[in-house]
């Protein structure tokens, strides 16, 4: 045997500029190194250290034997008659994760995923019923970016202008449970250097993890959505467990506080899921308003995607819009989702990937959806 252990190379893909700064400092090189390092990679979409031309051969051979530049491997990519495009990425571990690309007019939004599945189980959520597998990390968040926008063309910069103009943290997982890796990713989407995007075009989407929310302030002014899908703690503890641990009262303070930080003109985008006979009366809509008064926000109506074995049910066309009137009346911004991506399942709560559950909740799933579904003919 011998004595010397082989060791893991580091994978600049996920450092953001001040931890690839931290790293060639470490390493007795010059700060600014990691400057160049960051826009071959996430502006040239360069993952080979020999084509880093600006950095000398001994620089880049001493790179090459610690480091290395590592992104998900694509296994699937489809596009949707709309422009929807949609891949299945395989992560360290052997899980697939999902990402989607979804274009309206000048604007191109990605939702990228931040963890293989989910632990909180929301109960309407695709992602939550196959249970928790791993955090991603941040080459693999960045990574979905980096290989998003590479498919539009190269150099990653300049095809930028019409392709990825937006980021949603909005894919599998629940971002605010892989604080850092999520910090670090969104860091280099806002970077110069990098992907250039601003604050307000990269979005974290969270079901409420109070102290991390409030960790969230400190750190990054990132656009906020709250998955919020219930006007009340009775029924969004039924919806959205994690809200037994933080309820409403708890979680609109953190907002308040998030905001506030932000200035006066940022809002948070509450997002509801549109679920049949369970959140979507008049008087839950009068309920909403009411709560939705008490914070800067914009509602964002999103039609339940349906998925195999789930008890619910979208609401019909009618019925949202009725819910968007009452709201809207009341003097609130009000969006009803678009559904894209139909043909291939690119929709949200869709995003199921193929995880490899830790939690062994998807045999308790399947076990539930035998007993409850009807027998296919
Ligand atoms: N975990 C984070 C982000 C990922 S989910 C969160 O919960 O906010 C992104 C959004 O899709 C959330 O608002 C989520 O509630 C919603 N969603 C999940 N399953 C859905 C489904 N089947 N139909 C419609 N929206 C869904
Ligand atoms: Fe997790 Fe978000 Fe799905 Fe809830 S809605 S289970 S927090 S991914």
């Amino acid at each position: 045997m011998s004595d010397v252990s082989p060791v893991t190379p580091v994978n600049l893909l996920g450092l953001s500029l001040p931890k690839l700064e931290a790293f060639f400092e470490s390493i007795g090189e010059k700060k600014f190194r990691a400057a160049q390092v960051v826009k071959w990679i996430h502006q040239q979409g360069v993952t080979d250290i020999d084509a880093m031309t600006n950095l000398a051969k001994p620089l880049r051979e001493k790179l090459k034997a610690i480091a290395e530049v590592r992104p998900p491997i694509i296994t699937f990519q489809g596009d949707s008659e709309d422009g929807t495009r949609k891949w299945l990425m395989q992560v360290d571990g052997g899980s697939s994760i999902e990402t989607v690309f979804i274009p309206e007019g000048d604007r191109g939004t990605l939702c990228v995923s931040s963890q293989v599945g989910c632990s909180l189980d929301c109960s309407f959520c695709a992602t939550g019923k196959q249970g928790f597998n791993k955090n991603l990390t941040a080459a693999e968040i960045i990574g979905q970016v980096f290989l998003a926008a590479k498919s539009f063309g190269l150099p990653i910069k300049e095809s930028q202008k019409r392709a990825v103009t937006n980021v949603v943290m909005m894919g599998m997982g629940e971002p605010l449970l892989n604080f850092e890796p999520v910090l670090d990713a969104m860091s280099l989407m806002m970077e110069d250097q990098a992907y250039g995007l601003s604050k307000r075009r990269v979005t974290l989407s969270t079901s409420g993890v109070v102290p991390a929310l409030d960790r969230l302030g400190e750190a990054t002014d990132v656009a906020l959505a709250v998955s919020l899908h219930a006007p009340n703690d009775a029924l969004r503890n039924e919806l959205v467990p994690i809200n037994r641990k933080y309820p409403l009262a708890q979680l609109l303070d953190s907002i308040r506080r998030y905001l506030d930080r932000l200035g006066e003109r940022r809002a948070v985008t509450f997002e509801y899921t549109m679920l049949k006979g369970i959140n979507d009366s008049d008087e839950q809509a009068r309920e909403l308003s009411r709560l939705a008064k008490t914070v800067r926000c914009k509602i964002n109506l999103i039609p339940f995607n349906p998925f195999p074995g789930t008890q619910y049910e979208v609401s019909s066309r009618n019925r949202i819009y009725a819910f968007q009137r009452i709201l809207l009346n009341d003097g609130h911004v009000v969006t009803v989702r678009k559904t894209r991506g139909d043909d291939i399942d690119a929709a949200c709560g869709q995003l199921a990937g193929q995880v490899a559950d830790k939690t062994k909740r998807s045999s308790r799933y399947i076990q539930l959806r035998d007993v409850t579904s009807p027998v296919p003919h």
